[in-house]
């Protein structure tokens, strides 16, 4: 424990994010580190709990006490050591987790939680900086083949993991560039690509190979994989998104969520989004469907692109603006939230039902909404309370029901099996499907989740998947 005190005498300081009139006219992001004598203090609030609630409310189990106690004492080296056993990439959970293990955190009872993602960011940033991080090539080849179809946060965390143990591994990745969600979902502005870049040079030089620009299922079979390895596993995220099959769903101006990212994220990496199919918010009214993640990120990116106005509609009830911290914690609370992106400008509105689009020409100009209470879990909507509401493009940001199916799932020969809700069916334990080959992780197996949970399946599946080869394992849990 560092300081004995800390938590009585150091009020809790997190980042702060530049102003927003200046962060909304570029897609850089707009965190600004703390100091080194600031950290420290924040490391000096954590109390090390004899049973540490944070650690068991962050996924990967991250060492947090440990960490904190060591960039208290400036052993940043050490911190990081700590940091780097238990995540793969925390420069990017240090970035945009939502971070359970602060909703755990003992302190959250009567007081505000230590700073953890403040102190994790922080603690790998420098181990970049200091050049500190360096490629771990495994020291003799196992002689096993493992292919890894997706290369988003699961994908890369198993590629990794299994690497630095000695499989060769390929991993498949259908667009142009590696990442998943986290290069074309989630905008820049939350976490620049360089970032992912640069660990990907990583794994490069641990022996990973990437096959871009190949959609397994279509341009390669599965079977094809099947066969030619020992293994392969399936970290394809859970793609298909939640529609709204409502009168004016075809107009033009109404889109996923996803398609209107993507486009944008490629114009900030430098690509040529034809005019054509253009997505564009600048001059319009834009109507965010949808009030998680995904729809911030919409909102953010419509800001960015000179939207007129945005309003946000959300189908669940407004959270009341506190937990009630007995009955939740240490669990990741229900209540009111703004986003970053939502206090750069929107209006929201909550239990509102989306009914209809109206369009001129073919193009939507309006939505027919209505309001709806909430009785038990049901939704009823309220009589005599339909409105409509003025919307030049709206974005569909609902999440999603499960992955993809048609195309590499639907391989008849393979008998990849499925739960109740669509994800491909793999126990927490063996990761392993239906066919003994093949094994899955991340979004595809769990549903739409969070880039943590990625990373923690990645690794414990690469773990798995060195067991069922080799019979024995040193990976982590
Ligand atoms: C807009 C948005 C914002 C989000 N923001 C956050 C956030 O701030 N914090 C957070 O923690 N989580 C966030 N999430 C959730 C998070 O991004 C996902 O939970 C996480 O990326 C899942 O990782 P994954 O590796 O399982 O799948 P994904 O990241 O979805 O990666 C799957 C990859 O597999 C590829 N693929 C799929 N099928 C095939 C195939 N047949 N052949 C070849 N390649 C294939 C895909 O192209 C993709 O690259 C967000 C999600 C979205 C959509
Ligand atoms: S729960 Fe909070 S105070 Fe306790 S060890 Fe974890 S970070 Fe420190």
């Amino acid at each position: 424990m560092g300081k004995p005190t800390g938590f009585m005498e150091i009020r809790r300081h997190d980042r702060p994010y530049a102003k927003t009139a200046e962060r909304v006219t570029s897609y850089r992001e707009f965190l600004k580190p703390l100091s080194d004598a600031e950290l420290r203090d924040q490391g000096a609030r954590c109390m090390d709990c004899g049973v540490p609630f944070c650690h068991n409310g962050c996924p990967v189990n991250n060492l947090i006490p440990d960490w904190n106690h060591l960039v208290y004492r400036e052993d940043w080296r050490a911190a990081l050591e700590a940091l780097q056993s238990t995540n793969n990439f925390p420069e990017f959970t240090g970035r945009i987790c939502p971070a359970p293990c602060e909703a755990a955190c003992t302190l959250n009872i009567n007081d505000d939680a230590v700073a953890i993602k403040t102190i994790e960011c922080a603690v790998i940033d420098r181990g970049w900086q200091e050049g500190w991080i360096a490629p771990q090539p495994a020291a003799r080849p196992s002689g096993k083949r493992v292919a890894i179809v997706g290369s988003g946060p699961a994908g890369l965390a198993a590629a990794q993991q299994l690497a630095r143990t000695g499989h060769a591994v390929t991993v498949y990745e259908k667009h142009d560039r590696i990442g998943g969600l986290l290069r074309y979902g989630i905008p820049d502005f939350k976490m620049e690509k360089a970032t992912i870049d640069r660990r990907v040079a990583q794994l490069v030089a641990e022996g990973v190979i990437f096959k871009t620009r190949v959609h397994v299922g279509h341009d390669l079979a599965l079977k094809a994989l099947v066969d030619g390895h020992d293994a392969v596993l399936l970290a394809g995220g859970a793609e298909a998104p939640r529609d709204l099959p409502v009168p004016g769903r075809d107009l033009a101006g109404v889109h996923f969520a996803m398609d209107y990212l993507t486009q944008q994220n490629r114009r900030v990496a430098g690509d040529a989004v034809p005019e054509a199919g253009a997505i564009l918010a600048q001059g319009k009214r834009v109507v965010v469907l949808g009030g998680g993640d995904t729809g911030s990120d919409c909102i953010g990116t419509a800001n960015r692109q000179g939207a007129a106005g945005i309003a946000q509609l959300e189908i669940l009830p407004r959270p009341p603006d506190q937990e009630d911290k007995p009955l939740v914690w240490p669990y990741w609370p229900n209540k009111f939230r703004t986003s970053s992106s939502q206090e750069e400008g929107c209006e929201r509105d909550f239990a509102v039902v989306t009914k209809g689009f109206e369009g001129v020409g073919g193009k939507v100009a309006r939505l027919r909404a209505a309001r709806v209470d909430w009785r038990e879990g049901r939704m009823i909507e309220r009589s005599g309370s339909e409105f409509a509401l003025d919307a030049d493009l709206v974005l569909l940001a609902m999440g999603f029901v499960h992955p993809v199916h048609e195309g590499m799932l639907s391989e008849e020969s393979l008998g990849i099996g499925r739960d109740a809700r669509g994800n491909v069916a793999a126990d927490t334990t063996s990761y392993r499907t239906s066919n003994p080959k093949v094994f899955a992780a991340g979004d595809m197996r769990r549903g739409q989740s969070l880039v943590v949970w990625a990373i923690r399946e990645g690794r414990q599946a690469a773990r798995a998947i060195d067991l069922a080869l080799t019979g024995r394992t040193d990976l982590p849990l």
